[in-house]
C-alpha cells in the first residue's frame, strides 16, 4: 500500500488545533478511501521552539523535511516575537528555502455560507489567485541606516527576474488552461511602478500567445480591488507578485464568507523539494486555545495536498464532505455564524466522509 509522508509543521495559536484535526481527517479519508496510507511526522518548531532555542526551527529544518511528500503548515506568529522574525524564520525560511514560487489560493462561497456581498452566493463566483511566492516585494532585499537617529531610514527593493516573473505567469497560464473559462487576469501597478511591474506587462505580452487558448487580460491592482467587490463573476484565475497577491487574497477570503475558510498551496512545481500546504489565516491569538477555530481552511488545504499527490478522487471526497456539512448548516464554526467547536466540525466532516457511499 501507498504511504505519503507527510512533515506536520502546526507552528503557533491555533495552526496547533487545526492541523491536529487536519490530521485526523487525513487518516480518516485513508481508512475510507483504501489504497494509500499517511506517515506522518510532527515537528514541533515555532514560537515555544524559539524561546527555547532562540531560532524559530533548527538550523537543519529544511534537510529534515527536505525527504517528505508534502508539508503540512499550520500558522506563525507569536505576540512575544517580532512579525518579521517568526515570518523569515519559519514560514519564509521554508517556502523560500525551497523555491516554492507558486502560492495557489482558490477562493469560492461555499454551500450554507454568506457572502459578504449583497446578491452573490456559492457557485457565483470560482477564483484561483497565483501569488509570485518567491521574490518581488518580499525579497528580503534592503536595510536601515541612521538607526534610532532622526535621520533613519528604512529601505525595502522589489526584485523581480525575467525567469521568475516567466515561469509564474506561464504557471498561471496552465493552471488557467486546466480550468473551464480558460481565463486569465495579470495584475500590476505598472503605471505607477514603471519597472519591474512594466517587465511584468512585457513578459506577459511575449509569452501568452503561446496559450491561445487562454483568454487574458490585464488590470491595476488597485482597480482589481474593486472589480472583485463589484464584479466577482467576471473573475476566473488571477496571476500578480508576492505583495499584491498577498492582500488580493486577503480580500477574496473575506468575501468566501471567512478567513478561517480559505486554503493555499505553496508549490514547487518541479518536485524537487517538496511542497507546503496551509490555511491562508494566521495564529488568532484571541481564540488560541479555546477549541473554536475553524478548522475549514485547514481540510480544505489537506484536499489540495491531496491534488498535489495525485490522489485526486480523495481530494474530491475531502472537498465534498466539507460542502456537506456547511450546506446542511446543523455544525457551523463560529466564524460562519454558527457555535460548533472544532471538535463537532472535524467529526462532522470525519462523519461526512465515513457517510459517503460512491
Ligand atoms: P497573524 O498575524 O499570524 O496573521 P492575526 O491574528 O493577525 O494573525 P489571523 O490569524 O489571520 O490574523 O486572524 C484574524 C482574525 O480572524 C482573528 O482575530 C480571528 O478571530 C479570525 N480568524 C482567523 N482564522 C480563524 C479561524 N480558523 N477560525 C475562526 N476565526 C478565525
Amino acid at each position: 500500500m501507498k504511504s505519503y509522508k507527510i512533515a506536520a509543521v502546526p507552528g503557533d495559536g491555533i495552526g496547533t488545533e487545526v492541523i491536529e484535526a487536519g490530521v485526523e481527517v487525513l487518516h480518516a479519508l485513508a481508512e475510507r478511501e483504501g489504497g494509500f496510507a499517511f506517515d506522518v511526522e510532527t515537528f514541533p518548531w515555532g514560537a515555544d521552539y524559539y524561546m527555547e532555542h532562540g531560532q524559530m526551527m533548527p538550523d537543519n529544518g529544511r534537510e529534515l523535511l527536505k525527504p517528505f511528500d508534502a508539508i503540512y503548515f499550520g500558522s506563525a506568529g507569536d505576540p512575544r516575537i517580532p512579525d518579521h522574525i517568526t515570518l523569515w524564520q519559519f514560514r519564509l525560511n521554508i517556502c523560500q528555502g525551497f523555491d516554492q514560487y507558486a502560492n495557489v489560493r482558490p477562493t469560492r462561497v461555499l454551500p450554507g455560507v454568506k457572502c459578504p456581498l449583497a446578491g452573490v452566493g456559492p457557485g457565483d463566483f470560482d477564483w484561483v489567485i497565483v501569488r509570485e511566492n518567491s521574490e518581488g516585494e518580499y525579497a528580503g532585499v534592503g536595510g536601515r541606516a541612521h538607526q534610532g537617529h532622526a535621520h533613519e531610514v528604512g529601505i525595502d527593493v522589489s526584485v523581480f527576474t525575467r525567469d521568475g516573473v516567466e515561469r509564474i505567469q506561464r504557471f498561471a497560464l496552465e493552471l488557467a488552461r486546466t480550468r473551464p473559462r480558460k481565463q486569465l487576469t495579470l495584475v500590476t501597478k505598472s503605471n505607477a511602478q514603471r519597472h519591474g511591474m512594466v517587465m511584468w506587462d512585457t513578459v506577459f505580452e511575449e509569452i501568452k500567445s503561446d496559450y491561445p487558448d487562454v483568454t487574458t487580460d490585464k488590470m491595476l491592482v488597485d482597480a482589481m480591488t474593486a472589480r472583485m467587490v463589484l464584479n466577482p463573476k467576471s473573475l476566473d484565475t488571477i496571476v500578480a507578485t508576492n505583495l499584491h497577491a498577498d492582500v488580493l487574497s486577503d480580500l477574496a477570503a473575506a468575501l468566501s464568507g471567512s478567513l478561517g475558510i480559505a486554503p493555499t498551496a505553496n508549490l514547487r512545481p518541479e518536485g524537487d523539494f517538496p511542497s507546503m500546504f496551509e490555511p491562508i489565516h494566521g495564529s488568532a491569538f484571541d481564540i488560541m486555545g479555546k477549541g473554536i477555530a475553524n478548522p475549514i481552511g485547514s481540510f480544505w488545504s489537506a484536499s489540495m495536498m491531496l491534488d498535489h499527490l495525485g490522489e485526486t478522487a480523495a481530494a474530491a471526497r475531502l472537498m465534498a464532505a466539507i460542502e456537506r456539512v456547511t450546506a446542511a448548516g446543523e455544525v457551523m464554526p463560529r466564524d460562519l455564524g454558527g457555535e460548533a467547536t472544532t471538535r463537532q466540525v472535524t467529526d462532522a466532516v470525519i462523519e461526512a466522509i465515513r457517510a459517503a457511499n460512491d
